[in-house]
């Protein structure tokens, strides 16, 4: 065995940085990464740019994460919004906000969030090391001793803090290796599932759409005609389905509900319009513009690549002139607009979602220290545990804020068996 070392942190993303950076201030610390390169998931967010927390109100933040949010009450009293912000300004990464209160760096480069978080680490002293892949941890009854490497080295540690991330972008590191440490360790984990997951649309029509981005549409996602979820925002069409943040959002209960009835999405394109409204504004347009065609007239209305599937739906012939419309042509050309269904025939694979859903049983963990209920010295940070968030920057400010807790959590606890020796 080497020599022994106080806390070992498994896994270089947001949270087990945060963790080691915090564990380091009184304690020797060792993180280990089996990539090459800290923060590798960390890099590719908000598209490259990072929306590493948001500004909603503590209420509303919380709400974010459905019931989870309750086990998070404790790590984000410790940790939060404005406590991140502080904590990259001193570090040299003065941030903006945008739009739905999302938080960037101010450099738009989510580089620049990973190098700093590094140089964090390294500048407390946390000494790292890539390469490195936990297979296994080392138990000694409900006592942790240290972890074990896949290449079968062994490394002492008094504490150890897993936060090795969930099972979604695997290529990036994250392929659920510590959903089998924390069940080697005797916890219960909640089944894992694709969360802000892109969804499959049955039939031909996403794909002579693709690469169209819709803005302040609003989704419903129903049920056997029950509303099950509904959203605003921006959705994207792709060859296999719909994409983009509203789409994102809406796929947890989407995910829970395949296969269980008539999952279908009710796109409104025109939501700031009553139904009668819209009418009179469409027979107002057909008038106006009586000899041009129903196409050439749909153009006006609709993004291009939406045009021909919509002018099929409606059954109107491309050609008919605008005054020739009748009254239940426009009524069927109204609903397109502000009730198009679209059905939900699957979603993307796990790989391909932003986050992974379930993990970690919150019931064997201390919400005040992010600790194991199970074995001494074992802590979970980030997002291995289950609690996850719509997009926004929810999902980061967790891996922050529970990495915070478990790293000073871990540190007071190597500290009190010191003193206790
Ligand atoms: C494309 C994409 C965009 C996203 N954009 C955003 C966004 O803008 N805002 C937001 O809030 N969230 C976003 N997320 C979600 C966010 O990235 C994650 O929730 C966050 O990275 C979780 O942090 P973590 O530290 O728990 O895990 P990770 O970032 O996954 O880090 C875990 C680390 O552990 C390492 N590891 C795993 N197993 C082992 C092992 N056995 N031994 C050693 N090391 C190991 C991995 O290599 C990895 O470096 C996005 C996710 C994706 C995929």
């Amino acid at each position: 065995m080497s020599k022994p070392r106080q806390v070992v942190v498994i896994g270089g993303g947001p949270a087990g940085l945060m963790a080691a950076g915090q564990a380091a201030a009184g304690a020797p610390v060792l993180l280990l990464e089996r990539m090459g390169r800290l923060g590798t998931k960390l890099r590719l967010t908000g598209n490259g740019r990072c929306n590493l927390t948001n500004l909603a109100g503590q209420d509303d933040f919380l709400a974010h994460f459905g019931e989870s949010g309750l086990f998070l009450r404790n790590a984000f009293a410790r940790f939060f919004v404005p406590d991140l912000l502080a904590f990259f300004e001193g570090l040299g990464v003065p941030t903006v906000v945008e739009e739905g209160g999302r938080v960037f760096p101010a450099s738009n480069d989510a580089h620049d969030v990973a190098e700093a978080l590094a140089r964090f680490a390294r500048a407390q002293g946390v000494e790292v090391r890539l390469h490195c892949r936990v297979a296994r941890l080392l138990l000694d009854g409900n006592l942790v001793q240290g972890v074990a490497l896949d290449d079968g080295r062994q490394i002492a540690a008094e504490a150890v803090i897993v936060a090795t991330g969930g099972a979604s972008y695997p290529h990036t590191g994250s392929s659920g290796d510590g959903y089998r440490l924390a069940e080697q360790a005797g916890h219960r984990l909640a089944p894992i599932r694709p969360a802000l997951v892109p969804l499959a649309i049955a039939g031909p029509e996403p794909r002579a759409m693709m690469g169209l981005a819709l803005r302040d549409v609003e989704a419903r996602l129903m049920l056997d005609g029950q509303v099950l979820a509904r959203g605003l925002g921006e959705m994207l069409f792709t060859h296999y389905g719909v994409s983009g943040p509203l789409i994102l959002t809406l796929s947890g209960p989407a995910v829970e509900w395949i296969g269980r009835g008539r999952l279908e999405l009710a796109i409104n394109l025109r939501p700031a319009l009553g139904a009668e409204q819209l009418d009179a504004e469409l027979r107002a347009e057909l008038e106006r513009h009586g000899r041009r065609t129903f196409r050439s007239l749909l153009k006006a209305l609709l993004p291009a690549k939406m045009v021909d599937v919509v002018a099929v739906r409606t059954g109107v012939p491309p050609g008919k002139p605008g005054n020739q419309v009748t009254a239940a042509e426009r009524a069927r050309l109204r609903a397109l607009l502000q009730d198009f269904r679209l059905a939900v025939a699957g979603h993307r694979p796990l790989a391909e979602a932003m986050v992974t859903a379930g993990g970690v049983d919150t019931r064997d963990v201390d919400p005040l220290a992010m600790a194991s209920r199970l074995v001494k010295g074992l802590y979970f940070a980030g997002e291995l545990v289950d609690v996850q968030a719509d997009t926004g920057g929810f999902n980061l400010q967790a891996a922050f804020s529970t990495g915070y807790v478990a790293g000073r959590a871990a540190v007071d606890y190597v500290t009190r068996e010191e003193t206790r020796r």
